[in-house]
């Protein structure tokens, strides 16, 4: 699966920056543009999955850039300021997806980047727990933008936990999905394997042991 891209339009330079920065990690590639002739440029050599629009730029404002990146196809989430709810509004109106108000939070940004891409299809094989991004098809694990090497047991059973989030599943369970072999009472393999993704990936406080079950990850919005 190939990256996917946003394009970054934003001419405040310590906000274009952290967008970046946080949308690099979360295994995202980026580009940023700080003007609005430049991103009309941008759209138009295409490629790109979604735009984050500022709304006062150089050039040529976000208002008038929207309907170029629509004809491009390319979903829209405007970068608003907070006082500017008008702005909000006509940018809905005019087919933005949605919008950031800024002062905004990392992970609000990254929740709505991702109900976005997935409202268009983009995500597919993309799981994401915390700074823990996971493409079942290509088989990459990132965490917090930084590639972890697991092996393939390793990435089917960390699959298995990210897909029952909040559920207690048995050894038994664990081992016959990730190895295909019937269970014969050896829980070791299994207990190797949790600890080593619990090391990896830090998953330590989150991968729980379930007394005379097995293991359970917690659902991502547990504290
Ligand atoms: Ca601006």
């Amino acid at each position: 699966m190939p990256p996917i891209r946003i394009l970054i339009v934003e001419d405040e330079v310590p906000i274009s920056r952290l967008l970046e920065t946080s949308l690099t990690q979360a295994g995202y590639q980026c580009t940023c543009a700080f003007d609005g002739p430049s991103c009309a440029d941008l759209l138009e050599t295409g490629g790109f999955d979604l735009v984050l629009l500022d709304i006062m730029l150089p050039g040529a404002d976000g208002f008038e850039l929207l309907p170029w990146a629509r004809e491009c196809g390319v979903p829209v989430i405007f970068i608003t300021a907070r006082a500017d709810v008008k702005d909000r509004v006509r940018g809905l109106k005019l087919g933005a997806e949605d919008y950031i108000t800024k002062p905004f939070s990392i992970e609000e940004l990254l929740a709505r980047v991702e109900v976005v891409l997935r409202r268009g299809h983009k995500l597919g094989s993309r799981l994401t727990y915390g700074p823990l991004t996971v493409d079942t098809e290509a088989h990459r694990v990132l965490r917090a933008g930084e590639e972890v090497e697991l092996t393939a047991k390793e990435f089917d059973l960390l699959v298995l936990f990210l897909k029952n989030q909040g559920i207690a599943l048995y050894r038994q369970t664990l081992y016959e999905r990730v190895w295909h072999d019937p269970f014969e009472g050896d829980t070791r393999t299994v207990d190797l394997h949790v600890q080593r993704l619990r090391r990896k990936l830090g998953l330590e406080g989150r991968l729980a042991a379930v007394y005379k079950v097995g293991y359970r990850l917690l659902r991502e919005e547990e504290p």
